[in-house]
């Protein structure tokens, strides 16, 4: 439908200002090249024996180092991240600040990890796609919906600008909660629907 192929086993040689040329000799066009690198940590990180053989940082859930607990980790980088997504970063990052506080004050509670998915993705042609979905995390109780419309085209292009004019900022909590209610609403908060 979006007139995107798939090519399988193919393996990059090199890149040039207008196409991708691969090892069997064969070449695609191509303005702009994304290339997604085998996942895997800071080689300091496996070294140091901080890392996991991949790399990851391994933390409880309040984000602390399970054998170096005056280590903290948050994002990409923690090895309970599936998937890498910054929605997750950032509420990692709450986490481990609140894990921080507590432990520096004695004051206050470590926050919950709730883990979800929660993005829109654009598809091109003003249309996009907002996706949230914690049924990985909670098989059972979790929601797994997508809204599929030009409005999330339209939320996208307004939370870009909202994050680079505040250089990072999103916005607030409520505002996020109650888009996600809308989402979950829309898509009947069904399995798969
Ligand atoms: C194309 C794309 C689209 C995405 N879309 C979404 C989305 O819609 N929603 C969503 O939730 N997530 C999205 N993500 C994922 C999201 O960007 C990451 O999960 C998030 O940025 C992770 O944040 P982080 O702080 O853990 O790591 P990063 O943002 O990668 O920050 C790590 C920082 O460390 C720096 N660094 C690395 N090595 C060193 C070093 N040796 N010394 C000093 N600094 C170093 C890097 O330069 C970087 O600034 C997307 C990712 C990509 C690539």
């Amino acid at each position: 439908m979006k007139k995107i192929d798939l090519h399988l086993s193919k393996v990059a040689k090199e890149i040039t200002q207008d196409a991708i040329k691969f090892q069997d000799g064969t070449e695609l066009p191509a303005d702009m090249v994304i290339m997604l690198p085998v996942y895997k940590g800071h080689t300091m990180l496996t070294d140091s024996g901080i890392g996991d053989e991949m790399g990851f940082v391994p933390t409880g859930e309040d984000m602390r180092h399970l054998d170096y607990r005056n280590i903290f980790s948050a994002g990409d980088i923690n090895a309970m991240t599936q998937p890498k997504l910054g929605h997750l970063a950032m509420m990692q990052a709450d986490i481990a600040c609140s894990a921080l506080m507590k432990e520096l004050t004695g004051k206050g509670e470590v926050l919950p990890y709730n883990p979800e998915i929660f993005c829109i993705m654009n598809m091109g042609g003003g249309e996009a796609g907002c996706i949230y979905s914690n049924i990985y995390f909670k098989p059972e109780t979790g929601k797994d919906v997508v809204w599929h419309s030009g409005y999330n085209a339209y939320w996208k292009k307004f939370l870009d600008a909202y994050m680079l004019k505040g250089k990072g900022r999103i916005p607030p909590r409520w505002a996020e909660h109650l888009f996600k209610q809308v989402i979950i609403k829309l898509g009947f908060g069904k399995k798969g629907s």
